[in-house]
């Protein structure tokens, strides 16, 4: 099957929910992102900051670049001027540099919490506490380059469909407590991302509307052994 048949194949599955398709095109050439973007797709996802960069320099400025992975600090200046939505965000510090240089670009980058759900040690994200606590904070309400536009997981990578599914639900329950309590008035918080190539059939039974897909649209990674990402 083609990168097109696979697009085309996901589609008919999210489309007809509503569901946003974001294609991981992390360690993919760019001919197989011009595959994808010749079949239609124009959101692309990405896990480095690098290769984000590098891949929007070359490619066709419509498509709207979702950064995924860790984002350090330092970083954020080179994703700003471009970046369509920031899924990763786990601190109010990032958020607050975010801002500012969205404020320098004179835009506002749509960002969400990434909330941690997995019963493992490894991956990054806010606990629904903290994710309280930033929304509580004096400071938030003053960053007005970025909108939070949902919520964000990743869960347990596990051959168990009961606990992905339980750990699915639990973050569908506090994105709409979250929405009731502190987005009454603002329906730009819509968004909840979760679901991977893995589990993303689980995560719309569970209440997704975005889903971040890679090795079923482009096929197995190669695993760099000898990069840490
Ligand atoms: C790599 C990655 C994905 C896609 O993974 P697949 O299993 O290839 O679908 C989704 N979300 C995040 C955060 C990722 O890093």
């Amino acid at each position: 099957m083609s990168i097109a048949d696979n697009i085309r194949n996901v589609k008919k599955e999210t489309g007809i929910v509503g569901v946003t398709l974001v294609a991981v095109s992390k360690t993919k050439p760019e001919a197989e992102i011009m595959e994808a973007y010749d079949a239609g797709q124009r959101v692309f996802g990405e896990n480095t900051v690098q290769e984000l960069a590098d891949k929007y320099e070359h490619l066709p400025k419509d498509i709207r670049w979702h950064l995924i992975g860790h984002l350090q600090t330092n970083k954020v200046k080179y994703v700003a001027p471009f970046i369509s939505m920031i899924q990763s965000v786990d601190s109010l510090k990032l958020l607050k540099e975010i801002n500012k240089h969205a404020q320098k670009h004179n835009r506002v980058i749509d960002c969400l919490l990434q909330v941690h759900i997995a019963d493992e040690e490894t991956k990054f994200g806010l606990g629904f506490d903290e994710v309280v606590e930033l929304l509580r904070s004096d400071e938030y309400p003053e960053l007005k380059h970025v909108c939070i536009r949902g919520l964000m997981g990743i869960a347990t990578n596990t051959e168990n469909p009961k606990q992905v599914k339980e750990e699915f639900y639990e973050l569908k329950t506090f994105f709409d407590g979250i929405r009731q309590s502190y987005f009454r008035n603002d329906n730009r918080f819509d968004t909840l991302s979760m679901g991977m190539s893995s589990d993303y059939k689980i995560a719309i039974e569970q209440g997704s509307n975005m889903v971040r897909l890679g090795s079923t649209i482009f096929g197995q990674r190669v695993i760099k052994h000898w990069k840490n990402n």
